[in-house]
């Protein structure tokens, strides 16, 4: 107990738990975007807003009281049931939207929510390296134990080693926390590849938390989420969002579907996290969910190029270019310019050359492994995108 009246001087306000997780790098590099007029192709969110259609049904329920009061806790009947039609269609997963689904606070909630709820303190929870930083802290938060295993380069992409992943798990392993398409390398995890994490979340009884934001931005190859494999369906928890499918991120639309106990155990965290949110654009995004297929085809044709044009321009302005399969993001490695730390990289790069990128060192528990690589974000418009890849030509010379 605390003595009445002692200061609080000696003891660090930020408790033990959240003690190293200071300021996100986000926060610095946007910062120094704007001082600097740099170009920020930092943080992965779009310049441009989505559909006009989504806008306006988002106003429509807006001015007909549709969700200006707390929605029902688990989301709105008719985004449920969107969502439930979205699995089945494209993925041939059956879930109750009564029972099976539930609506969060973007993925980010999702997250924390799945983690808050199933990890016991002290249970390990194993997450692939790099890893988005909201996974480092949830599970802190949750009181558990991250083990990290290094998703690396070879052959010109980032692939998981799968004995890795296999000598990771423990007595004490609780969840293996899944993410593809993967932020920030770009991979998209390959049949071959779910279907032996599967059999070892099968064989050593864990549950699997997987984060599927960038489902509709896949290149090359093809999205499976492994909910579909054998013995899956019961220890999954597939997390989907809104925000990056609709270019939408600011409303926070995110959603779980599982088998009916783990949305029930998702949602007695989620119920005193947030309760609720985001009332009139679940149902806008409900309509958006039933876009026809060629909304998200064009989405990931115009993104496609964007890979492209980055890529191309970062390679002839002398980085080597993991070109991502999935996802907002392209990784780069920066020894080909003279440069190891990534930090000291990004920190410079502002005033070098007027554009801002994100160390990927900052997503790994093993900084040493993640030193050289720097992330660019490529979900800008084309001309943002040019003008960058014109900036950056003079790096070599600068
Ligand atoms: C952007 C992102 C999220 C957050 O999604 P929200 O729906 O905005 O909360 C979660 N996971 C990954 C990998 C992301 O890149």
């Amino acid at each position: 107990m605390t003595a009445p009246g002692r200061s609080p001087g000696p003891r660090p306000l930020l408790n033990r738990r959240l003690a190293e997780f200071g300021t996100t790098i986000f926060a610095e590099m946007s910062a120094l975007a704007v001082r600097t007029g740099s170009i920020n192709l930092g943080q992965g969110f779009p310049d441009t807003d989505g559909p006009e259609e989504v806008r306006e049904a988002a106003v429509r329920a807006l001015r007909d009281g549709r969700g200006n009061q707390y929605p029902p806790g688990p989301g709105v009947p008719e985004l449920r049931t969107a969502i439930a039609a979205h699995q089945r269609d494209r993925y041939g997963l059956d879930h109750d939207p009564d029972t099976e689904v539930l609506v969060t606070a973007g993925a980010t909630e999702a997250i924390a929510a799945s983690l808050l709820a199933l990890v016991e303190p002290g249970d390990e929870v194993i997450a692939l390296e790099p890893y988005y930083d909201s996974y480092a802290a949830c599970i802190a938060m949750a009181g558990g134990t991250r083990v990290p295993v290094t998703l690396r380069p070879r052959d010109g992409a980032y692939v998981l080693d799968l004995d890795e992943l296999r000598d990771a798990v423990t007595d004490r392993t609780r969840v293996i926390l899944l993410n593809t398409p993967h932020n920030p390398t770009g991979t998209v995890l390959t049949r071959a590849e779910l279907a032996a994490v599967a059999e070892l979340a099968v064989e050593r009884d864990l549950l699997v938390v997987t984060d599927e934001v960038y489902e509709h931005l896949v290149f090359d190859g093809e999205h499976t989420p492994i909910a579909t494999f054998p013995g899956m369906r019961e220890r999954t928890v597939t997390i989907g969002s809104a925000g990056k499918t609709f270019s939408f991120t600011g409303w926070k639309v995110g959603w779980v579907t599982a088998a009916a106990p783990l949305v029930t155990a998702v949602r007695s965290a989620k119920q005193f996290l947030t309760y609720v949110s985001s009332g009139p654009f679940q149902y806008a995004v409900a309509e958006a969910l039933a876009l026809p297929p060629s909304y998200f085809d064009g989405l990931r044709e115009d993104l496609r190029a964007k890979r492209d044009l980055l890529g191309s321009g970062l390679a002839a302005a002398g980085f080597e270019v993991y070109r991502p399969a999935g996802t907002y993001f392209v990784t780069t490695d920066i020894r080909p310019l003279g440069e190891s730390d990534g930090f000291a990289f990004c920190r410079a790069l502002p005033e070098r050359c007027g554009v801002v990128a994100i160390p990927n060192a900052v997503f790994y528990d093993h900084r040493d492994a993640g030193a050289p690589f720097v992330r660019f974000a490529f979900c800008k418009r084309v001309d943002v995108l040019e003008e960058a890849v014109s900036r950056l030509k003079g790096l070599a010379a600068s």
